[in-house]
């Protein structure tokens, strides 16, 4: 795991949202810390997603984002296409409490209405507005935006949207013989000479606060091109695989991208996108983060077996229901684990908090280590639960400690009581008829 890279941070957010801050770390005497009067160290990765609703629907918009707030974002994307998008902003600023990114394309006009209703940050493709200084309109309006601190603007040179620049084949040849063993080399090339000439514009307007982004549905395209563009550029990244399709296939594009890059130390905010209610991107993204060890974990981590053959409860089921409640209940970040059998089930537990392993239809559970009951399977979620919420009680009030074992674990004789059940579940099976795969 490397360390993250260092940029100039930026930050959003106000009184009422709290400030986020997003990158950091560049030293103060690098010429892009200008105006920068404290040294920053690198802030945890954060999570953003975009509502699916119309903004313009105010009460709709709002009670998305009081969702998406609720599952952990720490930013909220939302779409500006018309101006009735704009004029409902001010509204949705005032009822919501994370910070808000205007996301103009095409219209620069919008970008100053936003602006204007007080965003917290404006997301731009400046290859999607023709003309220059309707860019550099909206660099002011930014930098004089929020009683003179300004706002960040998060460039976008997303594949899609540079795609038709006409002078793309100059810059092509110019910079693709760079990468001429990337596969990717021609849009990489592409990403770095438009980011090249957009910083250009915003550098000669005194203009700093910046993220950048450089998306694309390859998530291969996705590491390389980010991972140039962090060679070169020291502003924050915002990491995404874009159109990355339904969550199913989706996760795993965004996975493997964003874990590379993340794991490399590189990027600062990430966005998973799929084709499915965005809660599931805060909450991927935030997994994602936890396993990674780039965020402190909120909430129980749920270990379980994938079962096999020794199987000797309903565990997809527990695990399911386990996993529900946790998410409801649990605010400290315990190891839960959830066994299958008595066999295997204390060596993969090893290090968890709170334990429970089936045997012969019961449930044998372990509390820092040590036995403290064997219930029946009908009873086994009701006290893990209470299991786990006096533990949290105990690790709140400073009286037990996260990680800590008191007693190694000691399995039950799988020859035993518990594993007995093997037998009586044998017998059970011989009653269905097997599986056969027909042969054509
Ligand atoms: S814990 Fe037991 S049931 Fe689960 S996978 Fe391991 S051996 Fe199989």
């Amino acid at each position: 795991m490397q360390p993250p890279a260092p940029t100039r941070p930026i930050f959003l957010g106000d009184a009422r949202t709290g400030i986020i801050q997003i990158g950091g770390g560049l030293p103060l005497d690098h010429p892009l810390s200008k105006g920068l009067s404290t040294a920053s160290t690198p802030a945890p990765v954060t999570v953003q997603t975009m509502t699916a609703g119309y903004t313009h629907d105010i009460d709709k918009c709002v009670a998305e984002i009081h969702k998406l707030t609720a599952a952990g974002a720490d930013i909220v994307r939302v779409a500006v296409p018309e101006k009735k998008d704009t004029d409902a902003l001010k509204e949705i600023l005032n009822q919501t409490t994370v910070p808000i990114v205007a996301d103009v394309h095409f219209h620069f006009k919008r970008a100053l209405e936003s602006i204007d209703a007080g965003v917290h940050k404006i997301r731009l493709n400046p290859g999607n507005i023709t003309d220059r200084t309707q860019v550099e309109e909206v660099i002011d309006a930014c930098k004089s935006a929020n009683g003179g601190k300004g706002i960040p603007i998060r460039i976008g040179v997303n594949e899609g949207s540079i795609i038709e620049r006409k002078d793309k084949q100059a810059r092509a040849k110019e910079l693709g013989a760079v990468f001429s063993d990337n596969k990717h080399g021609y849009m990489i090339a592409i990403m770095i000479a438009k980011l090249e000439e957009y910083l250009d514009i915003f550098y000669e307007r005194d203009f700093y606060d910046i993220t950048i982004s450089a998306k694309s549905m390859d998530a291969q395209l996705v590491i390389d091109a980010y991972t140039e563009i962090s060679k070169r550029f020291p502003h924050p990244l915002h990491l995404g695989v874009t159109h990355a399709g339904p969550k199913e296939t989706g996760t795993i594009r965004s996975v493997v991208a964003l874990g590379t890059l993340l794991a490399n130390g590189i990027g600062d905010t990430i966005r998973l996108s799929y084709a499915n209610d965005p809660i599931y991107e805060v909450e991927d993204g935030l997994e994602l983060l936890y396993t990674l060890g780039k965020r402190e974990r909120i909430g129980a981590e749920l270990i379980a077996c994938p079962t096999c053959g020794r199987i000797q409860v309903d565990l997809f089921n527990l695990v399911q229901q386990v996993n529900d409640k946790l998410q409801e209940d649990i605010i400290v970040p315990m190891k839960v684990a959830v066994m299958g059998c008595v066999v295997n089930g204390p060596g993969e537990a090893e290090g968890a908090d709170i334990a429970v392993f089936a045997g012969d239809r019961k449930g044998i559970i372990y509390v820092q280590g040590q036995k403290i009951a064997t219930v029946p399977e009908s009873e086994i979620l009701d006290r893990l639960l209470k299991e786990c919420k006096d533990f949290q009680a105990k690790v709140q009030a400073g009286t037990a400690k996260l990680g800590e074992k008191k007693v190694n674990i000691v399995p039950p004789d799988p020859e035993g009581e518990l594993g007995s059940g093997w037998e009586k579940m044998a017998a059970q099976r011989t009653a269905h008829t097997p599986l056969t795969i027909k042969k054509s």
